[in-house]
């Protein structure tokens, strides 16, 4: 296979595109949108978070997300109209429990093999994208929060993490910008931030001068494979284009479950909305008030990133409620609430609001790998974790692609 045609241009289409290229092949990138990552690949959390690797497939989870459905502003809501891909979407999704163990250690070893490779490819291609290496600190009000922190804890030690509890005042040595009263933490030092969008766009110019092809305003219709190859269609406004290559990938986001099924393989994402808000720090003031370090909020389940002088990133919220990308107010409001408690010091008469769909799969756990036609790959379905992740999960699925056709291409 020589020539790949992989659907997305988020983080994850981006950087397969990178890792294939840099393996000698021609790749070309199809994506309905008109840029690179301006799906959700646009304005999530920031965090490049091994400490997050979590797996939401534990029963305590399940019963917190149960009690919060109760509360108006709560970071969890379902809607509960019928729809048979939800329900059975929940249903696998709670049948994963008992690998909740297995899934949280394994997702730990490889956001931390991530991070490195994403730090080395913005060394080599030079990719400013207010990248900040200060760690993450983790916020427990109360003590059940921290005791159930240490429970995980013990599963990210065993995955490789180094995360330790810390009292208040090491909190606020780390952080001298945080505000009130907190039951203690965790701080991981080697975990950090940074803006996704900026990256991927910087990746997306690397991959154009190795020879990348990105084709926007080209929404996917139709995917055919055979020994032949792989035969992509697309519509670009009223036409209808076609393209044979000898393989693709799929890194189509929330899309990946359509296109998946249009290659007879089963890919069950479903689409966890959050938000987030980018508070513009256009004061002097602010910018002091504001934390460096990035925080992950217990009870709130709320994370944050100080994305260069005049930007702080707050996002949360699981929603389960379809493709939908409307921006609620009413879950918007408790996110600047948050900043305003918390950094009572930060305006917040600029705030920019967004909203995301995580392509999620029942294990939590992206598809990397071959379909059932073998020159069909997915890098795919990365949740909650996929800025964290993308960098290696695109190396793994280059190197099956290479194996696959005997380590050929590479220069
Ligand atoms: C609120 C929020 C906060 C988050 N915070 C963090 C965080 O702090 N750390 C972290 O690691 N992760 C975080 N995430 C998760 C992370 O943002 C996602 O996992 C990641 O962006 C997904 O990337 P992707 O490439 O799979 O999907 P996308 O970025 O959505 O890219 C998929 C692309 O495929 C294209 N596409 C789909 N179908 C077709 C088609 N038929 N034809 C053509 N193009 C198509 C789309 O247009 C899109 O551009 C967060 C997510 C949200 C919503």
């Amino acid at each position: 296979m020589s020539t790949i045609t992989i659907i997305g241009s988020g983080i994850t289409g981006v950087t397969t595109a990178y890792a294939l290229a840099a393996r000698g092949y021609s790749v070309t990138v199809f994506d309905r949108q008109r840029y690179p990552a301006m799906d959700t690949s646009f304005a999530n959390g920031g965090q490049l978070s091994a400490s997050n690797a979590e797996v939401w497939n534990n029963a305590a989870t399940i019963m917190k997300g149960l009690r919060w459905m109760l509360r108006k502003d709560a970071p969890l809501l379902l809607n509960p109209s019928p729809s048979l891909h939800k329900y059975t979407w929940l249903a696998e999704f709670i049948g994963q429990i008992r690998h909740y163990r297995r899934n949280t250690i394994q997702t730990t070893k490889l956001a931390i093999a991530a991070r490195q490779h994403l730090f080395d490819l913005a060394d080599r291609e030079r990719i400013a994208f207010d990248l900040e290496r200060r760690g993450i600190l983790h916020i427990c009000a109360n003590k059940a929060e921290f005791d159930a922190a240490s429970h995980v804890n013990e599963l990210l030690r065993e995955g490789g993490l180094d995360r330790h509890p810390v009292t208040p005042a090491e909190m606020h040595a780390i952080e001298p910008a945080l505000q009130g009263d907190h039951y203690g933490g965790f701080f991981t030092p080697s975990d950090a931030t940074g803006d996704i969008h900026k990256f991927t766009r910087g990746l997306a110019a690397a991959c154009e001068r190795k020879g990348v092809r990105f084709v926007f305003g080209a929404q996917v219709s139709d995917i055919r494979a055979d020994s032949e190859g792989v035969l992509t269609c697309w519509q670009e406004g009223s036409s209808r284009n076609e393209l044979r290559t000898q393989g693709a990938v799929i890194c189509a986001g929330i899309g990946s479950r359509r296109i998946a099924s249009m290659l007879g393989d089963r890919v069950n994402i479903y689409p966890v909305k959050g938000y987030s808000i980018t508070v513009n720090l256009t004061d002097e003031a602010s910018q002091k008030a504001a934390p460096r370090v990035s925080l992950l909020d217990e009870a709130a389940k709320i994370v944050t990133s100080r994305l260069g002088q005049d930007r702080f990133r707050v996002a949360g919220t699981a929603e389960l409620n379809g493709e939908n990308r409307d921006i609620r107010a009413d879950r918007i409001k408790p996110l600047v609430h948050w900043v305003e408690r918390l950094f009572p010091g930060v305006c917040t008469a600029q705030v920019v609001p967004w909203a995301g769909l995580r392509p999620m799969t029942p294990n939590m756990m992206p598809r990397v790998g071959r379909g059932k036609k073998r020159n069909i790959f997915y890098n795919t379905g990365h949740g909650h974790l996929g800025w964290t992740l993308s960098a290696v999960t695109a190396e793994m699925v280059a190197d099956e692609i290479m194996t696959r056709d005997g380590g050929a291409q590479r220069h």
